[in-house]
């Protein structure tokens, strides 16, 4: 009965496994993790092991990669292009167990001294043939099913780390100094270091891009993406893009994406007999392939024995992280070629080599919700809930989804299945959902709440901008210490003394909830600071010197925590008389920098006037945008902020209002003008500043919405355009007299 359910297992896990790496290798796009590919690899290969007789030529355990696609040339391996064993045992004993199989290939016993090995990085992105005949590249080709390949030479070529050609001397064979080694020697032509590069040369390696290069990529599609560029798409991760883009159809395109080149093997080499190199281990042949001017990368190391493959692993593993490109392994293989032989292979994989993982940077889980959370500074982020998870060496329950653009290009819904990546330190992301192969029905689609979350004001995205922020500063729970901190500051009221520590202990405590509270800290408030500041001040002290201190010393502390406190509430005290620029400033509103805040105190004099004023007028101000406009007038509407700036004003805090600035009258408001030539007197930026002021436009160009051309010595085309046009020309002091209002006054010139 088992054995029924175990075929049918067997055939369903055919099926899956067929439809996944024809979706990885075939079409660029994977629909699952790569751990979750293994996962069910792996529990095909323990049924095929238990029941022999079920192993068919077909299975995906018995192929390579995936057909060559049509569109290409196929290409013939002359090698097969093979696979590596993967060994999912994350831990020293996946190096171990590789060892001892190696061991017992080669009849070693324990006696025996250890196997030396070459240990690399396995770069996660596509194998590559690269073929040279007499040092010029001819031919490269993907692995396709290991049988046949993709002919994407033209694609190849725009990678700028691989050598168009290398230089090559023909082997003088048969001529009066041989080439040819002698009897016996392993390399030929004195050793590897005078190898030349022989007239056929397969050099087998690891297209990838490097995560910068994914990054930058992923930042142009998405710029193309919002401009409306139809096709466009971002990609799941540089294995994918650098596949993506090896197996373009259009090279202009494939030259836009950036690949890099890892050598790592041979592939066809002119035989030893006919002058081809002879190497003795793999580790000589990589130092050779270096040497004719490929990239091989500079962690390759030779291990002897487990324990140096386990150290390598360990190292690499913490060092992962900070690698410029991915990796999702490293390799093991017996350094000498001659043993490799002796190993030879196993239907689709060599003996001799092993690809060790690490664990998994990507899982799959389900998405339980979706909450909003509200950051220090406002800004709202989606993030999925998830069904527990152990990806990146931790427990994951949690997954950003960035923003409200992000989360809807993803299409995450509650319910869904979805990839979810943790790469060292950076925070766990979901980075796509899992659509099963049949339709179903599915949660709603995810719409970005209008009000925070936490304190209920107005969430509101900029033009131009990715997030939603809640509006709320002053008031919203979540933006506490942000928003106290940045009014303590010196440029704002300036607290002296109010720092990072002191705020983040006041607000957990819940001794300071709003702004206002601030100023209304009573003695039990005191006390309290008091004892924050004798933890703090011990807290300054080594180990040794707290299990010295004596009573007296105690006392000492507590005294300067009494002074501490004290200061603080001096400084409290002191910061009630500011400035009214300081004050605006110290609200933090979104844009209104200290430059913003005097310029508006200037121009209205008053808080209040500032406080009720529309964006129109907001915008007479100098210096003042519609962005900078908009954001000011939302944050006065929250009721909640305005009734914040009341409390502060009733706990005493006072500066001195003005007259609003009288309005300077603007006589060029509306008019264009084109500046040309040197002036007697002004500089052109001089000339510009002046014309601005009374509020013109200086443009460029001249063109028929040109109202006015200043023209002074030695004008150019400008002047000539401003002729053909029938567009004003004037003089410096007719520009002068414009300035002040005197449309009639100076010379208006009429060449
Ligand atoms: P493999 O794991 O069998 O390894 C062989 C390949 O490793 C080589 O072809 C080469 O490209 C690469 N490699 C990298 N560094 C190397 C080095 N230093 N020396 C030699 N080779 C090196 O690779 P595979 O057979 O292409 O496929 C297996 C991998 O693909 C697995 O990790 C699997 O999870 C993944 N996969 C994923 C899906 C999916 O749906 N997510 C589907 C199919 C396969």
């Amino acid at each position: 009965m088992a054995n029924v359910d175990d075929q049918a297992r067997v055939q369903a896990l055919h099926a899956i496994l067929h439809r996944y790496a024809h979706q990885y290798y075939v079409q660029d796009v994977p629909q699952v993790p790569d751990a979750e590919y293994d996962r069910l690899f792996q529990e095909l290969q323990a049924l095929e092991a238990a029941h022999p007789e079920w192993v068919t030529p077909d299975s995906p355990t018995q192929r390579v990669g995936g057909k060559p696609l049509d569109q290409f040339a196929p290409v013939r391996h002359a090698v097969p292009m093979l696979s590596i064993r993967t060994e999912t045992d994350t831990e020293a004993s996946g190096a171990q167990n590789f060892d001892t199989r190696v061991r017992k290939e080669l009849g070693l016993t324990e006696t025996d001294p250890p196997v030396e090995y070459v240990a690399e990085l396995k770069f996660d992105g596509l194998a590559m043939n690269l073929r040279y005949e007499r040092g010029v590249l001819v031919q490269a080709a993907t692995r396709g099913d290991g049988e046949t390949g993709e002919d994407v030479t033209q694609n190849i070529r725009t990678i700028k780390q691989i050598p168009l050609r290398l230089s090559y001397v023909a082997p003088t064979l048969g001529s009066g100094v041989s080439s040819l080694p002698p009897e016996g020697a392993l390399a030929p032509w004195g050793g590897p270091a005078a190898l030349g590069v022989p007239p056929v040369l397969e050099v087998r390696g690891e297209v990838y891009m490097r995560r910068d290069d994914f990054e930058a990529l992923n930042e142009r599609q998405r710029a193309r993406i919002a401009a409306g560029e139809k096709g466009e798409k971002t990609f799941v991760n540089p294995r994918n893009a650098a596949a993506g883009a090896v197996r373009q159809l259009d090279p202009g395109i494939a030259v836009q994406r950036p690949l890099s080149f890892f050598a790592y093997g041979l592939g066809e080499v002119t035989p030893v007999e006919q002058g081809g190199p002879s190497f003795g281990t793999h580790y000589d042949m990589l130092q050779t392939l270096k040497r004719w001017g490929f990239p091989v990368a500079a962690l390759v190391a030779t291990a002897d024995g487990a324990p140096e493959l386990i150290a390598y692993h360990q190292h690499i593993g913490q060092t992962r992280d900070q690698l410029p490109y991915d990796i999702d392994g490293v390799v093991y293989k017996v350094n000498s070629l001659a043993l490799q032989q002796r190993l030879g292979f196993v239907s689709r994989e060599p003996r001799w080599a092993v690809a060790h993982k690490y664990p998994a940077q990507e899982q799959m889980t389900t998405v339980l919700g979706i909450d909003v959370q509200v950051g220090r500074t406002g800004k709202l982020t989606p993030v999925a809930k998830l069904a527990p998870v152990f990806v990146g060496g931790v427990t994951v329950t949690n997954a950003t989804l960035h923003n409200e653009d992000e989360a809807r290009r993803k299409d995450v819904r509650i319910g869904d299945t979805v990839v979810v990546r943790r790469a060292g330190d950076v925070i766990p992301e979901v980075v796509s959902v899992v659509l099963p192969a049949e339709t179903v029905e599915r949660g709603a689609e995810f719409t970005m709440p209008r009000i925070c979350p936490v304190c209920g004001s107005a969430a509101v995205r900029e033009e131009g901008e990715a997030d939603y922020r809640c509006t709320g500063g002053l008031f919203c729970s979540a933006q506490r210490k942000q928003a106290i901190l940045h009014f303590a500051q010196r440029r704002a009221v300036e607290v002296e003394g109010l720092g990072d520590k002191l705020v983040e202990q006041m607000v957990d405590a819940g001794i300071v909830k709003t702004l206002p509270d601030l100023y209304r800290l009573g003695l039990t408030a005191q006390a309290a600071i008091q004892q924050m500041s004798v933890d703090e001040l011990f807290q300054t002290l080594s180990v040794q010197e707290r299990t010295k201190l004596a009573v007296e010393e105690l006392k000492t502390l507590e005294r300067m925590a009494q002074l501490s406190a004290q200061n603080i509430f001096d400084a409290l005290e002191k910061s009630k008389r500011t400035t009214l620029p300081r004050f605006l400033f110290g609200l933090g509103i979104r844009h209104a920098g200290e430059a913003t805040a005097k310029a508006l105190a200037r121009h209205f004099g008053k808080l209040d006037a500032i406080m009720d004023a529309s964006e129109e007028q907001l915008l007479d101000v100098s210096d003042v945008g519609p962005i900078v406009a908009q954001s000011i007038r939302t944050f006065f509407e929250q009721a909640h902020n305005r009734e914040v700036v009341e409390q502060l004003r009733a706990c005493g805090l006072t500066w001195e209002e003005g007259e609003p600035a009288v309005q300077a009258p603007k006589p060029l408001a509306g008019k264009t003008f084109v500046l040309t030539g040197t002036f007697p007197t002004l500089s052109r930026d001089d000339a510009k500043d002046l014309l601005e002021a009374a509020g013109a436009k200086v443009a460029g160009s001249v063109s028929k919405k040109t109202d006015y051309v200043v023209a002074g010595a030695e004008a150019g085309s400008k002047l000539e355009k401003a002729l053909v046009l029938g567009v004003a020309v004037i003089d410096e002091a007719a520009m002068l007299a414009l300035l002040v209002g005197d449309a009639e006054g100076g010379n208006k010139g009429s060449s």
